[in-house]
C-alpha cells in the first residue's frame, strides 16, 4: 500500500525520515539503539492499528509497536520496518466506584498512576484486553472471551497481537511509600547480605526487600508501600542486619515513589542488561556474586528484588508469566556513554551474569537482552512454552510480531 494510501485512511498520521518528530518518535530509552524505520505510523485509533498491521503485512515491513520504549533492547524500532507507535492513544479512564481503569495500549504506567495507583503485577491485575490480531481482528480477551489468549497476554509479552486497550483492577494503597537504604563496606556487606536475606522470608508482604551491590559495596534495604509508620515499625528489626556506613530513610508519595528511576538523564545512557532468577540465596551465591562485583574491570551494578507476596498468591498455571516461586530477581545492569566501551561493557556484564549461571532457575522476561531463543526458554518452563506455541500458532502463524522475546510459531525456530 503506498504510504499517501495509508495516510488518506488513518485518524493519525505518518511519518517518515525528515518529518518533524521522526526522530523523537525512534528515540527510546536506550541510547543503543539507533535504527530508522521507514515509516512511523502514529496510531489515534484501533482502526489506525487494524490499518498499519495490514499495510505493513502487504509490504513485507518488520512491524515493531512503541508504547513507552522503555524496552532495554529496543523491541519498539524497526530498522527499516514500520514503527505502529500507540503513544498518541494514552488515555486512561478510572470507575473509582467499580475500581476499574481502562488504560489504552500507549499509555505510560505514570499516566494511570496520576489517575489512580495500583498495585501488584499489573498482568495479574488486567481484567480484559482489547487486541488487534496479525489478521486484523478486533478481539475481546478475559476469563470468560479468547480465555486462552486473555492466560497468553498476562506474560507472553507481544507476540500474539497489538493491546489497544487494557482494563486493570485497582487495589486501594494509599498515597505514602517509605524507602529504607543502608550501605555497606565490602567487609561487612556479606553478612549483612546473609542477614537481609533472613529478615525478607518473615518480614510483612507489605515491604518488598532490595539490594544494589556496586564494587563490592552493599546497599540493602526496602520499599513500604502503605502506611509509613507501620513501615518504620520494621526498622528495629532491619538494624540488628547490621552495622552500616549511612542510613537513608525516605518518605515519599506513591507517585513519587513509581517515578523516582524516570530522570531525564537516565535516558542518555547506552545500557545492557542480564538477569537471573534464584529459587534462593545460598552463602556461595552471595559470596560469589559480592566477589564477582568486587573483581577489577568494568563489571556493573547489580540489584536483588525479592518475590514473594501478591506474586507467589497466584497459581504458576494460571499465567503465561512464570516462575513465581522465585525468591530472589538478579540483573546487572551496565550503563555507559561512548560507544567505543560497548564491547567491553557488554562483556564485562555477561562475564560476571555468567558466574552465577549454575544457581539460576530462569530469568524474568522483561530483563532479557540479546540471548534470543535461549533467553525465551530461560523464561518460560518447556509446558509453558508449548502451550504459548501453540497459542502463537493460532494468533500470529506467521509471525508477524516478532520485534518482541520471540515464540516463534511451530517449526520456525
Ligand atoms: C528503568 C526501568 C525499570 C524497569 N522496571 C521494571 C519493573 O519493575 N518491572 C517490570 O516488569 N519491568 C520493568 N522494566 C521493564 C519494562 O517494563 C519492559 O521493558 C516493558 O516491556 C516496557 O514497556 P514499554 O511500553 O516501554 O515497551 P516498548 O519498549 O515500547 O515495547 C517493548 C515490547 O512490547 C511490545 N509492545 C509495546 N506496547 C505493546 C502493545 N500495546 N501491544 C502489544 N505489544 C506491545 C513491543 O513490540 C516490544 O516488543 C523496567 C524498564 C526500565 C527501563
Amino acid at each position: 500500500m503506498a504510504m499517501s494510501d495509508l495516510s488518506a485512511v488513518l485518524d493519525g498520521e505518518v511519518l517518515t525520515s525528515g518529518d518533524p518528530g521522526y526522530d523523537e518518535a525512534r528515540t527510546v530509552w536506550n541510547a543503543m539503539v539507533d535504527r530508522h524505520p521507514s515509516m512511523v505510523v502514529r496510531c489515534r485509533s484501533v482502526h489506525d492499528v487494524v490499518a498499519a498491521i495490514a499495510a505493513a503485512r502487504s509490504d513485507g515491513l518488520e512491524i515493531g509497536v512503541r508504547c513507552g520504549g522503555h524496552s532495554v533492547v529496543g523491541h519498539a524500532v524497526p530498522d527499516r520496518g514500520m514503527m505502529i507507535d500507540l503513544t498518541p492513544m494514552g488515555e486512561v479512564v478510572v470507575d473509582a466506584e467499580r475500581r476499574r481503569a481502562r488504560v489504552q495500549g500507549g499509555a505510560l504506567l505514570g499516566a494511570l498512576d496520576l489517575a489512580a495507583q495500583q498495585h501488584g503485577l499489573s498482568c495479574d491485575n488486567v481484567e480484559s484486553f482489547e487486541v488487534v490480531t496479525a489478521a486484523g481482528d478486533v478481539l475481546r480477551a478475559s476469563e470468560r472471551e479468547n480465555p486462552d489468549l486473555f492466560w497468553g497476554l498476562r506474560g507472553g509479552g507481544g507476540n500474539f497481537g497489538i493491546v489497544t486497550e487494557f482494563e486493570f483492577r485497582l487495589h486501594p494503597v494509599g498515597t505514602q511509600a517509605l524507602v529504607v537504604e543502608h550501605d555497606f563496606t565490602s567487609d561487612h556487606g556479606g553478612s549483612a547480605l546473609r542477614a537481609w536475606r533472613e529478615l525478607s522470608a518473615t518480614a510483612p508482604r507489605a515491604a518488598t526487600f532490595t539490594a544494589f551491590v556496586l564494587g563490592g559495596l552493599v546497599t540493602l534495604g526496602y520499599v513500604w508501600v502503605g502506611d509509613p509508620e507501620e513501615g518504620r515499625a520494621l526498622l528495629p528489626a532491619f538494624d540488628t542486619i547490621g552495622t552500616p556506613t549511612e542510613k537513608r530513610v525516605t518518605d515519599m508519595s506513591y507517585v513519587e515513589l513509581q517515578q523516582r528511576d524516570d530522570t531525564v538523564d537516565g535516558h542518555a545512557f547506552r545500557r545492557y542488561w542480564k538477569g537471573h532468577y534464584f529459587t534462593e540465596l545460598p552463602d556461595d551465591l552471595i559470596d560469589a556474586m559480592l566477589e564477582g562485583s568486587a573483581a577489577p574491570g568494568l563489571v556493573p551494578a547489580a540489584s536483588l528484588q525479592a518475590y514473594g507476596g501478591a506474586i507467589a498468591d497466584v497459581p504458576d498455571d494460571a499465567t503465561a508469566f512464570s516462575q513465581r516461586s522465585t525468591a530472589f530477581e538478579f540483573v546487572t545492569a551496565a550503563r555507559w556513554t561512548d560507544p567505543a566501551e560497548d564491547t567491553a561493557r557488554i562483556a564485562a556484564a555477561r562475564a560476571y551474569a555468567a558466574t552465577l549461571d549454575a544457581y539460576a532457575s530462569g530469568a524474568y522476561v522483561n530483563a532479557l537482552n540479546d540471548e534470543g531463543l535461549a533467553g525465551v526458554r530461560r523464561a518460560y518452563p518447556a509446558a509453558k512454552l508449548a502451550r504459548l506455541t501453540a497459542l502463537k500458532d493460532t494468533y500470529d502463524p506467521d509471525n508477524v510480531f516478532r520485534l518482541n522475546q520471540n515464540i516463534p510459531p511451530s517449526g520456525k525456530d
